[in-house]
């Protein structure tokens, strides 16, 4: 018998263990001060009204014979897949339900697409990024390259002919740094993996926050790109379903990588491995979809992108460089000074009260960095702006 020794070979996450520690001994030193977390990657407002009334509306059909359900089909109830492909549609792309399957979130299938996957490919992972990505290759023992994001390549990076890889990670909006990839730079990326009969998995967890209508919310508004990409998607941010669980992911049919279909492939394990997400959050995920539900979860990502643009605003009075901020809800800025991530978060801490995330914590490439986040209340970004709108640091 042997463990995977691979788990070995993960780092330790100290990053919001430190944080929490950190801030928990300021307070307790400093009881009077008003801590304002602008650090947080969890959404604050509430489920609207219209996921609220359909899960409500499911709860009662379980509760009565006629219209009880039991197990559901792995990949997602019809109705969900189809409010789904016309939510694509929207987009002109046009999707098949069997292209989509309904998840418990991005995370989860992000981590288990790996399965389909040969051991020996190698990985292509963006520095900074999204920690999942590097964690569950090293998990599986898989070889990783990273490619880097900085301030000249404005934290979008994109393949040169050098490049050689199998797998290619790619989130935008981008979790940690807020980049958002144009049409050229997506199309870069296509090419790179046709050419190199490459997979790109394409995170696009909070294309909900691109008003920019140049910007794609898809990569397969990219020509080409159903051949190449899979795409995970995520209600989490989208309509607040952190703690409801509800994403999807996209195949398409027309990918085939060794003459096999990938759809066929997962399909195939999911129904091994998967049975499905409750029928009762789906219900409601299917209500994030309706012209009603979807109004009114625009005005919570509306809300949270006013935050976004009020902390935006501050940082451009100071003349800090940032990235992001707009068309999503995460700002990544440059500490001033050349402090270390951790040094301007300490300073952030004890002089103004208030607690962002290290940059350093997202991979090598974050240090000096710091992430701020827009899931606060409009109060507390305002309060916190305030407190280091006239300041120099
Ligand atoms: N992808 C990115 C880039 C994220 O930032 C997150 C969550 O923070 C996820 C995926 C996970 O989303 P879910 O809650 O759907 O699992």
């Amino acid at each position: 018998m042997n463990i995977n020794f691979n788990y070995n070979n993960l780092k330790e996450s100290y990053l919001f263990s430190l944080i929490s520690k950190k801030v928990e001994k300021f307070k307790s030193q400093n009881p009077e001060c008003e801590i304002i977390r602008l650090g947080i990657g969890d959404v604050t407002l509430p489920l609207v009204p219209a996921v609220i009334e359909a899960m409500q509306k499911a709860v009662c059909e379980m509760g009565n014979a006629d219209t009880f359900r039991g197990y559901g089909e792995e990949q997602g109830y019809s109705f969900l897949r189809q409010s789904v492909c016309d939510y694509y549609a929207k987009k002109n792309i046009k999707l098949n339900e069997n292209e989509i399957f309904i998840s418990d979130g991005a995370k989860s299938d992000l981590g288990n697409i790996l399965d389909i996957f040969d051991i020996d490919n190698t990985v292509i992972i963006p520095d900074p990024v999204y920690p999942v990505y590097v964690d569950t290759n090293i998990m599986a023992g898989r070889k990783i390259n990273f490619i880097s994001g900085n301030i000249e390549n404005d934290f979008l990076p994109v393949p040169n002919d050098s490049l050689k890889g199998d797998i290619v990670y790619l989130c935008s909006p981008n979790n940690p740094t807020g980049a958002v990839y144009n049409k050229e730079q997506l199309s870069l990326w296509v090419e790179w993996a046709l050419t190199n009969n490459a997979v790109i998995l394409f995170d696009s967890a909070y294309e909900a926050f691109i008003k920019d209508k140049n910007l794609p919310t898809s990569i397969y508004q990219i020509a080409r790109a159903k051949e190449c990409a899979i795409e995970f998607c995520s209600l989490s941010k989208t309509a607040g379903f952190t703690g409801t669980r509800c994403g999807y992911t996209v195949i398409p049919n027309e990918l085939i990588l060794n003459n096999t279909s990938v759809n066929k492939l997962w399909l195939r394990r999911q129904t091994t491995k998967f049975n499905g997400v409750p029928y009762i959050i789906q219900r409601g995920a299917q209500a994030v979809f309706t012209d009603n539900g979807y109004n009114q979860i625009s005005n919570d990502i509306n809300y949270y992108l006013g935050n976004a643009n009020i902390i935006a605003n501050t940082l451009s009075t100071l003349g800090i460089w940032y990235t992001g901020g707009k068309n999503s809800p995460y700002i990544w800025l440059k500490c001033p000074n050349n402090m270390t991530s951790w040094g301007f978060f300490d300073l952030l801490l004890r002089k103004y009260n208030i607690v962002g995330t290290p940059g350093v914590g997202f991979g090598e490439n974050g240090e000096g960095f710091l992430r701020l986040t827009a899931f606060g209340s409009r109060d507390n970004v305002l309060k916190a702006m305030d407190r280091i709108k006239n300041t120099t640091f």
